[in-house]
């Protein structure tokens, strides 16, 4: 899809986030964009930054520095506007515990407006939901259920999703697949956090990878295999040099192991071929990253640069 002002539903701008006492930046100078009709994984290890992000596109927390609109309107002038528009799923469960999942779901459609009811029960059939229970008498999985009727029943235009299959078992994490990727068919923009690598391979068009507050990697899962990194295993018949490895063009990171190394390299691999051709090369071996590879190089601490 061509990226017209139009079909951007959430653009996020130079947003910085530092919490009072902090000497670190927990999101610094964010930029991205996520388009209509896209899946985008948002993803990192722990601390990096993820709910940061998303209560900040919330307006649950005000930015430093920077800004970020959702459908055009600022998530923080126009945060009454904003919330209307969206349907949005918390990491931590925050409905009330004595309602019954029927009372809370009525009570969201106050906030939410619905209009016919058709979807709401629709999705309440497919996740098999137990309305007339306490919520806070329903398993940890049971009430992600009612927690994702409400983000859906709305038909919303954009749904901000901070983890939202954890507690399902696998055949209510594929109904709720399902249910996303109509959401998209209808033109709605996902933006969802996610641990689980499985999901993310289903489910994502494109996923931004988070470490320290910065955005190390943004990767269209479509095309990973043209675009990605291809990884060399190579074994010299004398000793590495790793120095002149990494002053590659293109190497992103070399591993050694006695006479072996492991060459991250991303686009044009002539530089590196071209190296190999003039050194005592005993055994290679070429693959391209696949989306776990993908994941543990921009995880690990220095993944991403040399
Ligand atoms: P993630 O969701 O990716 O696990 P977070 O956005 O929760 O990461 O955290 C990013 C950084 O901000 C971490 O270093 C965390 O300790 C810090 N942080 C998060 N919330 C607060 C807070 N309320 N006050 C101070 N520091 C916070």
């Amino acid at each position: 899809m061509v990226e017209t002002k139009n079909n951007i539903a959430i653009e996020i701008n130079d947003l910085s986030k530092n919490y009072h006492g902090m000497n670190k930046m927990a999101l610094s100078s964010l930029n991205l964009k996520v388009k209509k009709g896209e899946i985008f994984g948002y993803l990192g290890p722990n601390g990096a930054g993820k709910s940061t992000t998303i209560r900040l596109l919330m307006n649950f927390i005000q930015p430093s520095s920077g800004r970020a609109t959702i459908l055009g309107l600022d998530v923080v002038k126009d945060s009454v506007a904003v919330k209307r528009k969206i349907g949005y799923l918390s990491g931590e469960s925050a409905m009330y515990p004595k309602m019954t999942a029927r009372q809370y779901l009525n009570y969201m459609r106050d906030l939410h407006p619905v209009g016919d009811m058709k979807y709401t029960k629709e999705l309440v059939k497919r996740l098999n939901v137990e309305l007339d229970k306490k919520i806070g008498e329903l398993s940890r999985g049971n009430q992600q259920k009612v927690a994702i009727v409400q983000a859906l029943m709305h038909k919303p235009e954009v749904i901000i999703l901070d983890e939202p299959s954890s507690g399902l078992d696998p055949l209510m994490q594929e109904e709720f697949y399902k249910l996303l990727e109509e959401a998209k068919s209808r033109g709605a923009c996902i933006f969802m956090s996610s641990h689980i690598l499985g999901e993310v391979q289903r489910v994502c068009d494109r996923i931004g990878i988070i470490r320290e507050g910065k955005l190390v990697a943004e990767q269209n899962l479509l095309n990973l295999a043209s675009s990605g990194i291809t990884i060399f295993d190579v074994t010299f018949k004398d000793r590495v040099d790793q120095k002149a490895l990494k002053n590659i063009k293109g190497v992103q990171k070399v591993e050694t192991n006695g006479s072996s190394a492991t060459v991250h390299i991303q686009g044009d691999l002539s530089p590196l071929l071209a190296y190999l051709s003039k050194q005592n090369v005993s055994r290679l071996e070429t693959k391209t990253m696949d989306l776990e590879e993908l994941f543990l190089h921009y995880y690990q601490k220095g993944g991403g640069s040399k």
